[in-house]
């Protein structure tokens, strides 16, 4: 049987320590994994270009670092307790579907922002049963996402984030006064988010426990249009998916979607997209992605349909990235308008607005939401290279700065003599900065293939000749060429 891309992702990332079930010695739970030590670190990796893309190269974003459970009343204010919920309908043996995911699979049309009615109404029209095992679905419910607990002796009830903007709109009047930043600045966040879902899927696709990076913009609303990063992103090519190209293909009932290219210049000025720090937020985006080693045309951008959106949006622009299951949302970005602090306002009754030339103000918000697991996911599918003629082993084209290590040390031969070498190599390579994996066990092909399956990009062997002229081999994970070099000069050759 041929194997679906997924199924060999998967493969090689449990084989490698890329990642695998969370308790998996338990049995585990739908929807949980762990990094391994090289999930881990292409994990670390994605991080840091994030950070230092979005953070550190911007003067003017602030990065927080919040709690994961936080008290009712925050998601009372935010909507969540009341509205974060999804439809589904139980079957009577007990299993628990997702319908409007359901019904996009079996009728390839939108059903995301349908009522529970409607929901209904599509299911019974179209005699659509249990995924599982076929038998007629009850009743359509929503089901809360959000995983409760209880706090201390006092027993208050907690909720788990189920995404990391909430901290930032929490202590959005301390940072502003610890920091004095003034209109425009963005307060950043990286972390756990946690999510009930009916139906995980796709390994680290949908799960119940995952990673974002999350930015909130806090924006003078008179000055939308005067993104200071409009003039570096300007050129910047969008692939966009407009609601009209939607309405189109729903008439046809197809998701089929084609994409029209604009500029970040265009999109603001033919009102593609509602103002300059939108344009901007998703040129910025396009430009992380290329650094990610995922090809432009697997990247576009779906004007999200009004019943998709809730009532206070400005409009949503779904990052989505093409997977081999077809296209999927990895960032939301979101013009929230004021609605996130005047919420907040309205429940706690303070005072959260700012005051601007005399008047108050309550800023507002352009939202992008990274998802890690999905984007790690994406990754994974795009610089997956199967095995073939000339390379008898799969492996993976991570770009240099997310692979998990920039280079392995391999002596050739188990030596005293090239081991001492190697190992001398080794620990100047370290002193410089680089991350190296030092292999020395089995043989020289097989440790190729383990470092090809890992997607360390070069692989120096010290070998006899080492001992002779001090030079040692390196071999290019993409060509699988090898060039003899000075082992003075591997370390600069080593650089991303
Ligand atoms: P979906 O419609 O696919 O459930 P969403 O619209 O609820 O996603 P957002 O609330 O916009 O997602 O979250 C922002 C990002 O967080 C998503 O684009 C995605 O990358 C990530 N994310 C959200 N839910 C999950 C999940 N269950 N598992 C992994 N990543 C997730």
């Amino acid at each position: 049987m041929v194997k679906s891309l997924l199924d060999e992702v998967m493969t090689v990332s449990l084989r490698r320590g890329i990642l695998y079930p969370s308790a998996e010695i338990y049995g585990g739970l739908a929807g949980f994994y762990d990094f391994g030590p090289i999930g881990a670190r292409i994990r670390n990796n994605l991080i840091a270009l994030w950070r230092n893309r979005f953070i550190e190269r911007r003067d003017i974003v602030y990065e927080i670092s919040g709690n994961t459970i936080l008290p009712s009343p925050v998601f009372k204010a935010s909507g969540h307790l009341d509205h974060f919920t999804d439809p589904s309908a139980e079957c009577q043996k007990g299993h628990v579907s997702r319908i409007d995911q359901l019904i996009e699979e079996k009728l390839q049309i939108h059903a995301e922002g349908k009522s529970n009615k409607e929901l209904a109404e599509i299911i019974a029209q179209n005699k659509i049963r249990c995924p599982v095992c076929g038998d007629p679905l009850g009743e359509v419910k929503s089901f809360g996402l959000m995983f409760g607990t209880n706090v201390g002796g006092e027993r208050r009830q907690a909720f788990l984030r189920p995404e990391t903007a909430q901290n930032i709109f929490l202590g959005f009047k301390r940072v502003q006064t610890a920091t004095r930043a003034k209109l425009p600045f963005g307060v950043a966040q990286i972390g756990r988010s946690y999510r009930n879902e009916i139906s995980p899927r796709q390994s680290i696709v949908r799960v119940r426990e995952f990673s974002q990076m999350e930015i909130e913009y806090f924006i003078d609303p008179n000055q939308m249009n005067e993104c200071p990063f409009f003039e570096e992103l300007s050129g910047i090519k969008l692939n966009l998916v407009t609601q009209e190209e939607q309405e189109k293909a729903a008439k046809k009932k197809s998701t089929d979607y084609s994409s029209i290219q604009v500029t970040v210049k265009d999109a603001y000025e033919k009102k593609y997209v509602p103002n300059q720090w939108m344009a901007c937020t998703l040129g910025d985006e396009v430009v992380f992605f290329q650094e990610l080693g995922i090809p432009e045309n697997a990247v576009r951008f779906r004007h999200m349909r009004p019943e998709e959106t809730p009532h206070y949006s400005g409009g949503n622009f779904d990052l989505e990235i093409l997977f081999s299951f077809g296209w999927k949302e990895v960032i939301g970005n979101a013009y929230r308008q004021d609605h996130d602090l005047r919420s907040h306002m309205n429940g706690s009754k303070k005072d959260l607005s700012l005051e601007l030339e005399g008047k108050k103000i309550i800023p507002h918000v352009i939202e992008p939401s990274f998802g890690i697991d999905r984007m790690i996911y994406a990754i994974l599918e795009h610089t997956y290279r199967p095995k073939n003629k000339s390379r008898g082993w799969s492996w993976f084209q991570f770009p240099v700065n997310l692979a998990p290590y920039h280079a392995v040390i391999l002596p050739l031969l188990n030596r005293p003599e090239l081991e001492e070498a190697a190992r001398r190599l080794y620990q100047q390579c370290k002193l410089q900065g680089h991350s190296i994996l030092y292999d020395d066990r089995g043989r020289i092909g097989r440790r190729y293939a383990r470092a090809d399956e890992i997607g360390i990009p070069k692989a120096v062997t010290i070998d006899p000749q080492t001992l002779d002229d001090q030079t040692a081999t390196i071999r290019d994970r993409d060509t699988a060429q090898q060039t003899r070099h000075l082992l003075s000069e591997i370390s600069i050759l080593l650089k991303p």
